[in-house]
């Protein structure tokens, strides 16, 4: 099983997300789509769970051993102009790396995204976004994975919402239309938005960004605020002090920490929906 494909077994699952938690797992490091789809036959033949990550920046891991099998996408990390004027990028592509390859070959209109710590595939699949925008406004089409078959699925067949997509099976690579414009006024663009996410947000501490998810018009960051949730730990898990939206991991926190706190804020604040990602 999983033969010739890199991977590490018995991994610490705090180096594969942006939270810094988790126990241990096994976790596959396909070097491209035909490895993806090998995997995926030896999961079935085998009966394995798999869970797909991304940059692991809206995951919460469990404490002790995670059953499903990780395949880690971000070597799948390509981006080219195509023919048509369009970016491809492969699932893996961080956005970091993504913003500056639209600044370097001035493509407009993306700059908002400056700062999330995640992939291609993880934003697209969550329908990620800020400031108003959504990945999926910029979306033509989405190369997926499912039932052994790659396809393109174009962007009116697909359903976006607020940090939602019905996308099934993996997602390979994303298909971009962008404006063209000025490099630097996309750099200088790209910085202000940066800027203002360092300002609001806990950047430099341990996160998987907003734990819970908006709805009506309501926000919950607010919520927590009002409930003087703010600063409030268990354990080493802290709701932070900066954006009371975010749960931030003051270094030696477990799942067990964020899901009590999680459990806490739900008691005084009502049913919240969570935006991250909780593995058992
Ligand atoms: C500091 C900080 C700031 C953040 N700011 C924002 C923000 O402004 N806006 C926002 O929307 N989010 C924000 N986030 C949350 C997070 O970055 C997003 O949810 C992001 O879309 C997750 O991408 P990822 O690649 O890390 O995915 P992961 O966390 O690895 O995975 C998230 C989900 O996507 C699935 N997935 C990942 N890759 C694929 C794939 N190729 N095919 C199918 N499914 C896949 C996973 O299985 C999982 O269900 C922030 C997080 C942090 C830590």
């Amino acid at each position: 099983m999983f033969e010739n494909i890199a991977k590490e077994i018995n991994a610490n699952l705090k180096n594969f997300c942006t939270f810094k938690i988790g126990g241990r797992g096994t976790i596959l490091f396909p070097k491209n789509q035909f490895e993806v789809k090998r995997i995926l036959n030896d999961c079935k033949k085998n009966c394995l769970d798999f869970f797909t990550l991304g940059n692991g920046s809206n995951v919460l891991f469990p404490d002790g051993e995670l059953k499903k099998v990780i395949i880690d996408l971000r070597k799948l990390n390509n981006i080219k102009i195509t023919k048509q004027g369009t970016i491809m990028a492969e699932a893996g592509v961080r956005l970091f790396a993504f913003n500056k390859f639209l600044e370097q070959n001035g493509f407009a209109g993306f700059e908002w995204s400056y700062g999330i710590p995640a992939t291609i595939g993880g934003l697209t699949f969550m329908n990620g976004g800020a400031f108003g925008e959504e990945v999926s406004n910029y979306i033509k089409k989405v190369k997926v994975l499912k039932n052994g078959k790659i396809s393109w699925i174009n962007r009116k067949n697909i359903d976006f919402s607020y940090r939602k997509s019905n996308i099934e099976g993996i997602i390979l690579a994303v298909e971009f239309k962008f404006k063209k414009t000025d490099s630097r006024i996309i750099a200088e663009e790209q910085r202000k938005f940066f800027d203002i996410r360092k300002k609001t947000q806990p950047y430099d501490k341990f996160s998987a960004g907003s734990v819970f998810k908006r709805f009506d018009d309501k926000i919950p960051a607010i919520m927590i605020d009002k409930a003087g949730l703010k600063g409030v730990k268990i354990g080493g898990a802290e709701i932070s002090t900066k954006h009371a939206g975010f749960i931030v991991n003051n270094g030696d926190a477990t799942s067990k920490d964020v899901k009590d706190l999680i459990g806490l804020i739900k008691k005084r604040c009502g049913n919240l929906e969570c935006e991250i990602i909780i593995l058992e």
